[in-house]
């Protein structure tokens, strides 16, 4: 089974058909970078830069931000990384920050919000962003973005950050990818607005299916009723990839459904152009692709779209899925 992970690691991701799929890996730090290349990935689709803040006492400085970053890129050997600004909310607990207990954390002071209110925290991680951006290949990507107003202050702090490097004499890169995790669907029903104005999206499943349905994503009580193949969560990813591709951006998707053989399929058939996920499930998901025409997976999304529940969508993806094993 390795020695047969190792052969396919250098395959391409393509269907029987021709059509190329990007297959990235998810980190959650520097040496998971380097993991997530051994294991095939073409890229990173998502670095959670959480991993710098979390269990310390003290915010990281912009140096040991800016050595962090510098060592993903490295580490990626010339492959794009995207890396997630803080994804911090009221529901992780990060002492020195001095976050308030809230009632509803999920819908609370968590990511780009934290990040408004906190001007100096945010400056610092986007200027070690920035200088890291000489050592690769760097798309910088915003969670959480409700609609234009988020995107576009997000955009002017990076834009003032930038200034301020500059003003400095610091090397920046002429050229970073800037984009937005989709995972909100009041972003998703403005896809269209947003696609204008970023680089690409990244459809951040795991938190779209919990604001979509209403259903915490963390509720064991409630794991049932957290259903990624709703066909609500699918009419809102097909919408999002449509507004996406008619601005001529590319799409990924990073969150767990990605990373599902019944998921992949479904996004595959939706036109997503990049999956990203934890890179032990790499290999599978490449022999699906590579086993599955794009027409048929397209039109079983089609299909699905105008389904009404999820079991009826598992029941029609989970044949075609079964088949490849
Ligand atoms: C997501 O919401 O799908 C995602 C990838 O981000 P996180 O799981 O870190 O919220
Ligand atoms: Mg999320």
């Amino acid at each position: 089974q390795a020695e047969r992970d190792r052969a396919e690691a250098s395959l391409p991701a393509e269907t029987p058909d021709g059509v190329r799929v990007e297959l990235a890996g998810n980190a959650g730090s520097p040496g998971e970078v380097a993991f997530a290349m051994e294991k095939g990935a073409e890229g990173i689709g998502l670095l959670r830069s959480e991993f710098l803040f979390m269990g310390r006492s003290t915010a990281p400085t912009e140096e040991e931000q800016y050595q962090a970053y510098a060592e993903a890129l490295r580490n990626a050997r010339g492959q794009r990384v995207i890396i997630r600004t803080l994804d911090i909310g009221g529901d992780k607990d990060v002492p020195y920050l001095g976050l308030a207990k809230e009632e509803n954390p999920f819908l609370g002071v968590r990511a780009l919000r934290l990040c408004f209110r906190r001007p100096e925290l945010f400056q610092t991680q986007l200027r070690a962003l920035l200088r890291a951006s000489v050592h690769g290949r760097l798309a910088i990507m915003f969670p959480m973005v409700s609609g234009l107003s988020d995107l576009r202050r997000a955009k002017e702090a990076l834009a003032e950050a930038r200034r301020s490097l500059e003003a400095e004499g610091h090397p920046v890169a002429d050229r970073y990818e800037v984009g937005i995790m989709v995972e909100i669907p009041s972003a998703a029903l403005l896809a269209d607005h947003l696609a204008r104005e970023v680089d690409f999206f990244s459809i951040g499943t795991n938190d779209l299916v919990q604001y979509t349905l209403a259903v915490d994503r963390g509720n064991p009580e409630l794991t049932e009723m957290y259903q990624p193949y709703h066909p609500a969560v699918l009419r809102l990813i097909d919408r999002i990839v449509q507004a996406a591709h008619a601005a001529g951006k590319w799409v990924g998707v990073c969150g767990e459904m990605g990373g599902l053989p019944e998921g992949a399929l479904l996004l595959l058939g939706l036109g997503v152009d990049e999956l990203s996920m934890a890179p032990a499930l790499l290999p599978r998901i490449k022999r699906l692709v590579r086993s599955t025409p794009a027409a048929e997976a397209r039109a079983v999304a089609r299909e699905c779209l105008e389904l009404g529940t999820p079991e009826e969508v598992l029941a029609l993806v989970g044949p075609l899925v079964r088949r490849v094993g």
